[in-house]
């Protein structure tokens, strides 16, 4: 098998996270679901080498994050793993196009700006490029912050709830967009949501109680 992304040992996060025991494989895509405060974001953030799990082993791409140093989780983060957080985390004082096409400068691709263009475009954002995150909607942001960690197109991205901010067509079509960057790059993806009808589209769903896994109802993928 080939396993993207690994937790292990009893994976944990004090008082937040417990036993989580987890396998994602390469290009399987996971809606993760559960109560407000069960853990869902806290989930993301261990995985994504974003907080350090307490106990257990996070393994990503077969390295084990938990024993990278801060320097070096950076660089696998950057190079690797693209995440959406709940609250979008843009650059107030760039635009839209510069909050996308900055990162992938600073990752060494020449065509930035065309890239962050194109994706743009993709998640319906065009005609915002040169608005400042002020002069957006909420939906518009989220689908910026989509827009920037989709660009690198990543093996791993983790997604919190990137659809939460948009109404049911808005939602179905970023869904679409995420879905179609595991079909055709083959990325392992992680979201969040309360929307059973969008966990329902992903290949497994893994639902948090009480920051453990309650049930996990495995379906294979629609192809
Ligand atoms: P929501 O659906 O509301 O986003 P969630 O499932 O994402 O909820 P988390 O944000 O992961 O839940 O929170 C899980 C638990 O951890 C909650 O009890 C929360 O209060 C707690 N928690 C979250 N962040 C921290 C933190 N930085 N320090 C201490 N406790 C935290
Ligand atoms: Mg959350």
């Amino acid at each position: 098998s080939d396993v993207t992304l690994r937790l292990k040992g009893n994976a944990g996060m004090l008082d937040i996270l417990h036993g989580i025991d987890l396998d994602v494989q390469k290009g399987e895509t996971i809606g993760l679901i559960g109560p407000s405060g069960s853990g869902k974001s806290s989930l993301l953030m261990v995985m994504g080498g974003l907080e350090r799990a307490t106990s257990g082993q996070v393994l990503a791409l077969g390295q084990d994050l938990t024993a990278m140093n801060e320097d070096a989780l950076a660089r696998f983060r950057r190079d690797h793993m693209g995440v959406v957080f709940q609250s979008f985390h843009l650059i107030p004082t760039m635009t839209a196009l510069e909050n996308v096409a900055t990162p992938l400068e600073l990752a060494g691709h020449r065509d930035a700006f065309d890239r962050a263009r194109a994706m743009l475009e993709g998640v319906g954002l065009a005609a915002r490029a040169d608005h400042y995150p002020s002069q957006m909607s909420g939906g518009e942001q989220q689908r910026v912050a989509l827009a920037r960690a989709l660009a690198p197109e990543p093996d791993i991205l983790l997604a919190d709830e990137p659809t939460g901010n948009l109404d049911g067509a808005n939602g179905a079509a970023i869904m679409d967009l995420l879905l179609g960057l595991s079909d055709h790059h083959g990325a392992t993806l992680v979201l969040v949501t309360h929307a059973p009808e969008l966990a329902e589209r992903c290949d497994r769903v893994v639902r948090l109680r009480d920051g453990r896994i309650d049930g996990e109802a495995a379906r294979q993928a629609a192809e």
